[in-house]
């Protein structure tokens, strides 16, 4: 198995890259579990992709080691886009996935059903070696739902409702990778991986 470091400390996303990695032999683990630490990278990009690649640069940098970072979001149409790249900081620092829904929710008090559309957004930059980066990017469309259902996933999973009127949070691990912005990432992650991990 091959170790990539992912630059993330959100145990969440560890466990869904690690998952969806395994198959192409890869192994993912935090720099913590190296005895390494990663400073915070300040998330100065205007776009998904280039938060995703300073997350995977520095971490790669830091260890030495195949690293990838992903950013994502929540974009919500009736709010022009928003929280979009400051999904985790929406409701401030400090402040947990609950009080994100609740100032979501708030944001869009009678807003109806037709216009409460949004998508997630996932981007994912992995740095291999100094000269091989792989990047891909996946979307997923659903609407905001007017409270909390379900208790798997993480983030804005229990407001995000798909077509079959389920949240993100009612739906299996297996279920969610199979629709998820970042299992649409990943997916394309993997074509571009498995070509080149072949050849090393
Ligand atoms: P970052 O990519 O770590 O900068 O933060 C992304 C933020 O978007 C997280 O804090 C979550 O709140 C949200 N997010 C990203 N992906 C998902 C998902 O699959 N489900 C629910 N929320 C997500």
């Amino acid at each position: 198995m091959t170790e990539f470091i992912i630059a993330s400390n959100n145990q969440g996303k560890v466990r869904e890259l690690d998952r969806i990695l395994n198959p192409l032999g890869v192994t993912a683990v935090t720099a913590k579990s190296k005895g390494i630490t990663l400073d915070d990278v300040e998330e100065t990009g205007t776009t998904f992709a280039q938060n995703a690649e300073l997350k995977a640069r520095a971490a790669f940098e830091r260890t030495g080691m195949p690293s990838i970072a992903d950013d994502s979001g929540l974009s919500v149409d009736a709010l022009g886009g928003e929280p979009g790249i400051y999904s985790a900081r929406y409701a401030g620092e400090g402040a947990d996935d609950a009080q994100r829904i609740a100032k979501l929710l708030k944001n869009l008090e009678g807003v109806p059903a037709q216009k409460r559309t949004a998508h997630f957004t996932s981007s994912i930059c992995c740095i291999i070696d100094e000269n091989t980066i792989v990047r891909a990017e996946g979307k997923c469309y659903g609407v905001i739902a007017d409270s909390p259902k379900g208790d798997g996933g993480f983030g804005y999973d229990p407001v995000f409702l798909m077509d079959d009127g389920r949240t993100f949070a009612q739906l299996s691990p297996e279920e969610k990778d199979g629709v998820s912005h970042r299992g649409r990432a990943l997916k394309e992650l993997y074509a571009q991986l498995g070509k080149i991990l072949s050849n090393k």
